[in-house]
């Protein structure tokens, strides 16, 4: 920044205010505009598309200048904020016509990508939120978040990064607050993973209404962080934080867990491919009618229950909502009329909410007793919980009702927002306006009578006031005397009269005293509903609540759904004709071949068989998505299905680039690998799609060996194992909790169809040179491949010692006779890895780390 020429006193202060945000933009109000200088004008006129300028052009040294209009400002600091920047706004904070010398300037908002609220592309049924973090001993991650635009609250503990950057992923967080700067490598590793913002804050702000937020919590650590988040936005964000709820500290083992590789291969509420919401779990479920229904569901389908009787209680509403569907389709239709009551209630807080948003306040009230009548007349006592909570806040609805115009304009400082009748002294000032309308009106009769000048009117315009207007044709009919000539037109004259001008002070007094009085009014209503907001969010909650059980009950009376029997400590799945709940929505129920699942207490792991693009994945995928909406306390899309209760989901399922790209897929395949093998436990869920694909086939076929018999002898887990290797099959015989399962296929037509349907034991292995055949390959060719395939088959499988399977399965895969096929690329592949000490080759680490 140049500092040669002396600065106008504007600019110092510029500087000055700018001096404290160097890493925002700051839109510095100058009249009806944000300018923007130096640096940030040049960035900012990039970024925003808008004409660099400069300040005193013919200077030496020009100072680079852009600014956007005052009205517009919202939409440009969207996109500021979108694109991960932060703005200060700076306004005049003294009136210019009164300032001595400079008009004070102060920054009064740090917008910030977590602290952002109502940016248009922010969807209503999504949070965003800003978190803090303290990190303690290196493996003890206090986390706590907000969502600014609801007051949501929530804080948790994480014993390792990786369930950390798991939690940080699921709830989309867009900005984490450290303390300072001494996490440096876990900030960078966060910035990278997550393009989260890095901010700091290194004071902490003490404000009685901190402890009150956190009066609930115990863990010193745990309040610790929360007094961080709630410093940051408190300095940011300068302005009231009332409708902040209470802190609600969670445990993350209270739920189940996947990680974020499992999120989002299961295409939970992002799709791989672009992620969007279509295509998804999410999308699946989404007959929400209420924006916080939208959220809350959100979060349901990213944390599903473990407890069974939690499980139960939601089964049973959604359960008796499918028994009552005209009560229902009430529900619905009232649900429909209630707006996003938790952000209404945080625009209260902020003081900005306008007249339109009481009446949706309002009308969203009115729903409760309509929902309280519905719910009273199904309750066979499961909704008890519900129903005590569903508070229709009358007083709240009262006092709008009262005073609040159905018809109040955006404006809150232009007047029409207060009903007539509400105060006295605001319906005598309207009765002088109205009267003082009349009387011109009948002013206007009179003139015309004595005057005889049909054409005459009274008009008004905001530089004379009231005036009396007559044609030029018809000046000679007016009168001498009272008429004051006070202005000139093409065709006509105006005038005024004493009579007028008294009138038109009355009329205009009032009119003044009105609207000031009713801005005095309704800040006073909206200062009165701020008592409200506490319990106005507790309901807000409830309905919510509602919301999404209704939803479930929706979706699963339309895709006939089934109630899943759940038991907790049981290893057993009954999965019986069990379908893919999006696949089937997109496909067609018609379309969709069911499955079942079927693993009894000793069956450890399904390993699936069967050619590419048959099903196998889809499979797996049905059993996690149905294990998912089962604890979620949705139904299922199955015949019957008995369930135990799952603690963890852990996935490694191919996307489809998988397949074309290299190495460094499948150093995530093993990640992911690694993953499971070290955290699941006998009540998890593993599935594994074509483990080892990423890899040269011996040693791909060499672990997915070693990971089974893993499993089998340590882990417990129950597993869906779907591989290629068709060599893997004879595993049935040594390991006891193993069965093969495969895809079915048949002939028709000379072409062979993959009916998606799974059957007991292996693929008939022979289908590849079947395919053949059909292609029409020579026949010489098809018989020399099927005498390969049998001495292929002919060997033994290898079952050793697991500590030892990576290395004892390559050189068994030595000694059989390459075969044709991998023959070029696998040898390069053998000699490298045969020349390394295993323990030190990147797969072996992957697996110990
Ligand atoms: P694989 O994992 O064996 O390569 P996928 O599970 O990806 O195969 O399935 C391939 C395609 O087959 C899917 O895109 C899906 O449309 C269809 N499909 C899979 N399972 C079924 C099924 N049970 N019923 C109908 N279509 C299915």
């Amino acid at each position: 920044m140049p500092q040669k020429t002396k600065h106008t006193p504007m600019m110092e202060q510029y500087l000055a205010i700018k001096a404290q945000y160097p890493d925002a933009f700051l839109f510095y109000r100058l009249g009806d505009f944000y300018e923007l200088f130096y640096e940030d004008a040049i960035n900012a006129s990039q970024l925003l598309e808008v004409t660099l300028t400069s300040r005193n052009r013919n200077a030496d040294d020009p100072i680079p200048m852009c600014g956007v209009p005052y009205h517009a400002a919202r939409g440009y600091i969207d996109v500021l904020i979108e694109k991960g920047y932060k703005v200060a706004i700076c306004e005049q904070v003294e009136d210019p016509k009164t300032a001595k010398g400079m008009v004070k300037r102060e920054v009064v908002q740090l917008v910030t990508p977590g602290t952002a609220i109502e940016t248009k592309n922010m969807d209503a049924k999504s949070n965003n939120y800003l978190s803090a973090l303290v990190v303690a001993n290196d493996h003890e991650f206090n986390l706590s978040y907000v969502d600014l635009s609801t007051g949501e609250l929530k804080a948790t503990c994480l014993t390792s990064k990786e369930d950390l950057i798991n939690e940080l992923s699921s709830i989309q967080t867009k900005e984490v607050v450290f303390e300072n700067l001494d996490e440096e490598l876990l900030q960078e590793e966060l910035k990278n993973k997550l393009g989260v913002m890095i901010s700091t804050q290194t004071t902490m702000v003490e404000n009685a209404e901190f402890s009150y937020l956190t009066s609930e919590i115990e863990e010193e650590k745990t309040v610790a962080v929360l007094k961080l988040l709630l410093s940051y936005l408190s300095v940011t964000q300068k302005r009231s934080l009332s409708h902040i709820q209470k802190a609600e500290s969670y445990i993350p083992t209270h739920f189940l867990k996947m990680d974020h590789y499992s999120k989002h291969n299961l295409e939970l509420t992002s799709s791989i491919r672009n992620g969007q919401k279509k295509g998804t779990l999410l999308w699946l479920l989404d007959e929400t009618k209420t924006a916080m229904g939208g959220r809350l569901l959100k979060q349901w389908i990213d944390r599903p229950l473990i407890q069974e009787a939690k499980i139960k209680s939601r089964q049973l509403i959604v359960e008796n909502l499918m028994n009552h569907f005209f009560e229902r389709t009430d529900l619905n239709e009232a649900l429909t009329r209630v707006y996003d009551l938790e952000r209404l209630a945080g625009r209260v807080a902020f003081g900005n909410v306008n007249g339109r948003d009481l009446i949706q306040l309002k009308t969203s009230l009115q729903q409760v007793p309509q929902l309280i009548d519905i719910i009273a007349i199904i309750n066979d006592g499961e909704w008890d919980d519900l129903l005590i909570a569903l508070d229709p806040v009358t007083e709240v609805v009262e006092l709008i009702e009262h005073a609040i115009d159905e018809e109040a304009p955006l404006a809150i400082k232009d007047g029409g927002v207060i009903k007539d009748g509400y105060h006295e002294k605001l319906d005598q000032y309207r009765d002088a306006m109205r009267n003082g309308k009349k009387w011109i009106a009948q002013l206007e009769a009179q003139e015309r009578e004595k005057t005889g000048i049909k054409t005459l009117k009274i008009g008004y315009n905001r530089v004379f006031g009231y005036y009396i207007e007559v044609t030029k044709s018809n000046l000679a009919s007016l009168p001498e005397g009272t008429y004051e000539r006070k202005q000139t037109l093409a065709n006509a004259e105006r005038f005024i009269t004493p009579d007028l001008k008294e009138k038109e002070t009355l009329i205009l007094e009032a009119e003044e005293k009105s609207v000031a009085l009713e801005y005095e009014l309704f800040t006073a209503v909206r200062e009165t509903v701020k008592q409200y907001i506490e319990r106005l969010q507790k309901l807000a909650k409830t309905v919510a609540t509602i919301d999404v059980l209704q939803s479930f009950s929706t979706i699963s009376e339309k895709y006939h759904y089934i109630k899943p029997v759940m038991k907790q400590g049981t290893h057993e799945i009954n999965l019986l004709e069990g379908r893919h709940p999006v696949v089937e929505k997109v496909l067609g129920q018609q379309r969709y071949v069911p499955n079942s699942v079927v693993m009894n207490e000793q069956t450890d792991i399904l390993l699936i068989t069967g050619p590419n693009m048959s099903g196998k994945s889809t499979y797996m995928r049905q059993l996690a998505l149905t294990v998912i909406m089962a604890q979620m306390g949705c139904f299922v899309p199955a015949e019957t299905a008995e369930l135990p209760i799952f603690d963890q989901i852990f996935t490694r399922i191919g996307a489809a680039d998988d397949l074309i790209s290299g190495q460094s897929t499948f150093m995530v395949e093993m990640m992911e690998a690694n993953q499971a093998l070290r955290h699941a436990t006998d009540r998890s869920l593993i599935l594994f799609d074509e483990i080892g694909r990423g890899t040269a086939t011996y040693d791909g076929m060499a672990l997915a060996e070693a990971i089974i018999e893993y499993i089998h002898q340590h882990v417990h887990a129950k597993t869906l194992f779907s591989t290629h290797y068709h060599e893997l099959t004879v595993l049935e015989e040594s390991l006891q909790g193993l069965e093969n399962i495969h895809v079915g296929a048949v002939e028709e037509d000379g072409e062979v169809v993959f009916l998606h349907k799974m059957m007991a034991g292996p693929a008939d292995k022979s289908y590849g040179i079947h395919v053949a055949k059909l292609a029409g390959l020579p026949e010489d060719l098809l018989i020399r491949a099927a005498a390969i395939l049998e001495k292929l088959e002919k060997q033994e499988p290898v079952v050793i010692d697991v500590e030892q399977a990576p290395k004892m399965a390559i050189k068994t895969s030595v000694e059989q006779e390459p075969r044709l096929d991998i023959l070029e690329e696998e040898q390069g592949q053998l000699s490298l890895f045969d020349s390394l000490n295993p323990n030190e080759s990147e797969v072996i680490k992957a697996l110990q780390t």
